[in-house]
């Protein structure tokens, strides 16, 4: 089973060579055996999922429709609502949480056919790059547990890297796919704003949030794209088709590329502290492109260096308004004997918070406050419209765009997580996608001399998945780096 891409073992449950039971009980087994060392899930939904399978090989037995990913097994971050299973967003302030609805991207999910297994462990509201800051539990790299498996969606990368799902959901606000998926070794996209319905998808900073998709292999997760995809009313942001028309990735990987034009970032390749081997697997990389015939040119990018500073302004003001709901009120967390009604808010909330999300709701307060919303809120959202223009400019002349994921490979567990600078400063290249709205993918491009994963990611236009999901696909047909598999103890 192990060595099955989604698709095949979609084609192995319709044509009757297993079943949607036995690929689920498989997926199960392998979360027995292996999470309690690497720590991905935070809920493994072992009857919820058994029923599922059960029921979609009753369908099949029956010669009904069961979708297209009928009876794939699949694992979802625990931000994103289940009205199955707890949501909990790693956080103290929603442990017992249940959702009274699914997210929109739930049910598209299961209407194709798909079989929810669990909920995967995070940074507590998505806050964070190595998913250290859950309160519920520690993720470890399956490459080497000593290390970071990155975050915020860290427990979905695992999933997948360690085969305890062959696919897995995540939410991507400054990083939180590309990166964990780098950390990983697998691929990780981020689509369009407004591609994605984020209705379930708990807010964090909601003009940067979008939900996305873990696989290894670039086809599984243009099906998983084909599936989730779309307009969705109960979503202000999410773009109707008739203005972003969806085409079918999937089945469009397999015409020609004729957008064949990428374009390398000058300030992304000469900032400073980018880790020698990830600028080396990137220009190995880039020499496979050019045997498939790409063409590159250097393209800049100038506003760059301002990235990092402008997101953490957007995001915390946003995360600060999103995350007030939280009031010991009316969900989750209530501290016990409260003094009077402002204690039950202030209490809940400084118990029921860990200290990232404290410190962000702190920065976002500060910098949304009258005096100072000029000077870095209003500031920020300028120099947002800068790096947006920045892209917009690069792309007259490139059909795409290669860039580091990460500066580092996987770090250390505790090394960073004492320096939050130190930390935000990783983010450096995926962040400015969030703040254009673009879409792109990270994709595994070779490893450390210590076997550490390395990715490179390429950036399209907006609406444009299409273009680097065929760039991808074309890279991993001449490469094999997505089939590296971490050894397990
Ligand atoms: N690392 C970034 C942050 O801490 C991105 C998080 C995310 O994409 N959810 O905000």
């Amino acid at each position: 089973m192990n060595n099955y891409s989604a698709i095949d073992i979609i084609e192995k449950i319709k044509s009757r060579d297993i079943s949607a039971q036995q690929a689920t009980e498989y997926y199960l087994d392998r979360i027995n055996a292996y999470d309690n060392q690497l720590g991905a899930f935070i809920t493994v939904t072992v009857d919820y999922a058994k029923q599922r399978a059960k029921q979609i090989d009753k369908q099949i037995e029956a010669g009904d429709d069961v979708g297209l990913l009928a009876g794939l097994p699949i694992a979802i971050k625990d931000n994103i609502c289940t009205s199955f299973a707890p949501t909990t967003c790693a956080s103290k302030i929603l442990a017992n949480y249940i959702p009274p609805y699914d997210a929109h991207i739930i049910e598209k999910l299961e209407q194709a056919g798909a079989v929810i297994i669990g909920k995967t462990n995070l940074d507590e509201f998505a806050m964070g790059a190595s998913t250290e800051n859950s309160c519920i539990k520690l993720t470890r790299n399956p490459w080497n547990n000593e290390r970071v498996p990155g975050g915020s969606s860290g427990g979905s990368a695992v999933a997948v890297s360690a085969d305890m799902s062959p696919v897995a959901i995540g939410s991507d606000t400054g990083g939180s796919i590309r990166q964990p998926a780098c950390f990983c070794g697998v691929c990780g996209i981020k689509p369009t704003y407004g591609r994605v319905s984020r209705y379930g998808l708990v807010a964090f900073g909601s003009s940067l949030d979008q939900i996305g998709a873990f696989s290894r292999d670039v086809r599984d997760i243009a099906l998983l794209l084909n599936v989730i995809a779309g307009y969705d009313n109960r979503d202000s942001t999410s773009v109707p088709d008739n203005f972003a028309p969806k085409p079918d990735l999937l089945a469009n990987l397999k015409t020609d590329n004729s957008a064949k034009k990428l374009g390398i970032p000058r300030e992304y390749l000469k900032q400073d502290g980018l880790d020698s081997e990830i600028a080396h697997a990137i220009e190995q990389a880039i020499k496979e492109f050019e045997k498939l015939g790409y063409e590159f040119t250097e393209i800049s990018l100038p506003h760059t260096e301002y990235a990092v500073a402008c997101y953490y302004i957007i995001a915390t003001a946003e995360a600060s308004s999103n995350l007030a709901r939280y009031d010991g009120v009316h969900y989750g967390y209530r501290v016990a004997n409260p003094k009077d009604y402002i204690d039950v808010y202030t209490s809940s909330r400084a118990e029921g918070f860990g200290n990232e999300v404290k410190r962000r709701i702190m920065l976002g307060t500060y910098a949304l406050s009258a005096g100072y919303y000029d000077a870095y809120y209003l500031k920020a959202l300028k120099v947002r419209t800068l790096i947006k223009r920045d892209f917009e400019q690069a792309f007259e002349s490139v059909d795409a765009i290669i860039a580091p994921v990460s500066p580092m490979p996987a770090f250390k567990i505790g090394e960073k997580v004492q320096d939050p600078l130190q930390m935000y400063l990783g983010d450096i290249f995926t962040i400015p996608v969030n703040l254009a709205g673009l879409p792109a993918i990270s994709v595994p491009c070779g490893f450390t001399k210590d076997n550490l994963p390395l990715s490179f990611q390429l950036i399209g236009k907006h609406f444009d998945e299409q273009t680097i999901l065929k760039s991808a696909w074309q890279y991993q047909q001449i490469t094999d780096f997505h089939k590296q598999r971490p050894e397990l103890s």
